[in-house]
């Protein structure tokens, strides 16, 4: 299944993943197809006990998507119109917007320049009187420093919502994340670490009280058969995806120790190039590598982009432009080089090829590529 060099090296392949589990992935879809039952029953109940259990909490409530499963998680916790909800501008734009969807303020804090994520020391200075919560982004499959985090949250009162769509099985000391904050909200669409072959997502809490309210609002907010009580919406994960869930969450671990040692190869590869800076993981933290994003500096991202492309290497810009300077968030007021180190992240970033079965040789090829366009 490796690719000739002479074609090209993808920046992320799922269906060579497929091949390794096909059977077990036939066998189970057949199956589900024959039950009948192709929303809820016994398996979407499994998956959700299994991923629970693997994520280290007593809840998991599943949906349509990583999308939803924030909605849902600020709408469980009723915020709103009136209410501020401090997050990261540099993230895929769905964080920000289900708290601008539940009628809230997204409120943007500049982030860390080691790990792209949130930065922690700045969050206590955004807190005002209408902050209900937090939502930290473990980008890139890096965990966020949630044991400070917290204490800041703990400090003011906030609810943390982990947004985990990029770091599934990731943890900090040993927690993984998803079960540190108040509530995590993971997404199985098909590149993630856990994928589904469609869409999929899940929520995890500690908190039944919030589980039950979840269970409630993604079923139209009914409590019992047609008895509405408040408006809801309609969030599921089929039983097919499930099924699938359920075979690759027991090779999640597996993949992401294969994508822990691309990241380690990189590393050693590219540690002293100059103009180029490597990702670092953070003591305490153990990420699970969605994505390995170098920084390409002097303004040299865009072409050494091409000159890869050119050599068959893919990449990918995550993301070419922070959130608080999109067109949808003008009415916000950030201002042009209000949150630098975000701004400048967008300038300088590129994702190298990275998925657990890519090839020593793939490797090889990407590592000498971005040494030649570089010299
Ligand atoms: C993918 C992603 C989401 C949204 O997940 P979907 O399942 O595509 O709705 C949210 N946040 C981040 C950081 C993501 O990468």
């Amino acid at each position: 299944m490796v690719q000739s060099l002479n074609h090209s090296v993808p920046a992320f392949d799922i269906k060579q993943q497929y091949t390794i589990i096909e059977a077990e992935v036939s066998a189970a879809v057949l199956e589900v197809l024959a039950s009948g039952r192709y929303i809820g029953g016994p398996i979407v109940a499994g998956f959700e006990q299994q991923f629970a259990a693997y994520i280290g909490v007593t809840e998991c409530v599943t949906c349509n998507s990583g999308t939803d499963a924030l909605f849902l998680a600020l709408k469980a916790l009723n915020i709103g119109a009136g209410d501020e909800v401090i997050t990261t501008p540099f993230t895929f734009i769905a964080t920000a917007e289900v708290i601008s969807a539940v009628g809230a303020k997204p409120v943007f804090v500049d982030i860390d320049q080691t790990t792209f994520n949130l930065d922690v020391n700045q969050v206590a200075a955004a807190i005002t009187r209408q902050t209900k919560a937090v939502i930290p982004v473990h980008l890139f499959g890096q965990p966020v420093d949630m044991a400070a985090l917290m204490n800041v949250a703990k400090a003011h009162n906030l609810v943390v919502i982990e947004d985990c769509a990029q770091s599934t099985g990731a943890n900090w000391v040993g927690q993984k994340v998803g079960s540190i904050g108040h509530i995590g909200c993971f997404s199985f669409y098909p590149t993630k670490n856990l994928g589904a072959c469609g869409d999929g997502g899940a929520i995890t809490t500690n908190d039944p009280e919030i589980a039950a309210r979840l269970r409630f609002l993604k079923e139209h907010g009914q409590k019992n058969r047609y008895l509405c009580e408040e408006i809801g919406v309609n969030s599921r994960l089929d039983a097919m995806q499930a099924a699938i869930l359920q075979i690759k969450l027991r090779y999640l671990d597996f993949w992401n120790n294969q994508r822990r040692q691309v990241a380690v190869r990189y590393h050693q590869y590219l540690n002293q190039i100059p103009g180029l800076i490597v990702p670092q993981e953070l003591a305490g933290g153990m990420g699970v590598w969605n994505q390995y994003t170098i920084r390409v500096q002097d303004n040299k991202r865009d072409s050494i982009q091409s000159l890869l492309q050119q050599r068959g290497v893919n990449t990918m810009i995550y993301y070419p432009r922070p959130l608080h300077l999109q067109p949808v968030y003008e009415n916000l007021g950030y201002k042009d080089g209000q949150l630098p180190v975000a701004q400048q992240a967008s300038q300088e970033v590129l994702s190298l090829p990275m998925f657990p079965e890519l090839s020593e040789e793939q490797q090889n090829h990407v590592i000498y590529s971005l040494k030649d366009c570089l010299a």
